[in-house]
């Protein structure tokens, strides 16, 4: 009943969900910045617009503004540079939840370079700044940890694959020589829906969270080291993180395969 409700909060505030963050100015961006390029102005009642307020012959998209009417954008919420990593979370970390009750969940982190992509779903791995996957690590493993003691068990694999100009990089199992390929996967095991994978991707079984971090930071290495031969960390670089949780309800011999991909 408990996964049945969940899910239905989630589908009210829609399976589809845009959500605009604005980070706050960089120390090097801060000089000549004194015009306020963005205003929130339902911050304290919904949360959800944006305006842009373009000066008269400011460029916006490509186009040069003749006039000063400001643009109004609306969206499933707004965070402003104010709101912090956690703030994000306990907006976000509930869909993580659904993952665990076996559904499909994608958070996807959209922006130009240096608008925070990076900071918002990685983030250090430790202390209040980090984000989205850490704290998604943890939330996974407190929740089986609560659905064990009533009689489920779980199983949770990660998976971290690169996409670099079109080709497909295995971040968790570096020398790996296997050609890895999208595939879509057709016939699938008990329990799980038919399902886009990368056949030859390493999934690792994780049994805690600390397990994660130790991926995550190796994850880190090598995208380093790579990034010295082929400027990895440009634009062109994506990164999706996968984690498979796959529960099984002893009481009523039920399976339940979710997962969360964090991009
Ligand atoms: P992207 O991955 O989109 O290219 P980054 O996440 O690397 O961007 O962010 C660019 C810079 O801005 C980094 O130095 C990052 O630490 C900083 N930054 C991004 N978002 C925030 C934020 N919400 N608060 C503080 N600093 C941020
Ligand atoms: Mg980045």
């Amino acid at each position: 009943l408990r996964r049945k409700l969940h899910n239905q909060v989630m589908e009210l505030k829609g399976n589809i969900r845009v959500y605009c963050r604005v980070r706050p100015f960089l120390e090097n961006e801060k000089t000549g910045n004194k015009h306020k390029v963005f205003r929130f102005p339902d911050t304290n009642i919904e949360q959800r617009s944006i305006t842009h307020v373009a000066e008269g012959g400011l460029k916006y998209d490509g186009v040069t503004r003749a006039s000063n009417k400001p643009s109004k954008f609306v969206f499933d919420r707004v965070f402003t540079p104010r709101e912090k990593q956690e703030e994000v979370y306990n907006e976000v970390g509930n869909m993580v939840q659904s993952a665990a009750d076996g559904y499909r969940v994608c958070i996807f982190a959209y922006g130009q370079t240096g608008s925070g992509k990076t900071h918002t779903m990685h983030g250090p791995l430790h202390g209040d700044d980090r984000g989205i996957i850490p704290r998604a690590a943890s939330h996974i493993f407190e929740y089986c940890e609560k659905l064990e003691t009533q009689g489920w068990t779980f199983s949770v694999s990660v998976s971290m694959v690169e996409i670099y100009n079109e080709k497909l990089r295995d971040l968790l199992t570096p020398n790996s020589k296997a050609p890895l390929e999208f595939h879509r996967h057709l016939k699938p095991a008990d329990g799980e829906e038919a399902d886009t994978v990368v056949d030859g991707l390493s999934e690792h079984t994780v049994t805690n969270a600390g397990e994660i971090l130790k991926l995550l930071r190796k994850a880190g290495q090598i995208r380093q080291t790579a990034a010295t031969h082929c400027n990895a960390q440009s634009s062109r670089s994506h990164t999706v993180f996968s984690m498979k949780i796959n529960g099984f309800d002893s009481k009523e011999g039920k399976r339940r395969v979710g997962k969360l991909n964090l991009v």
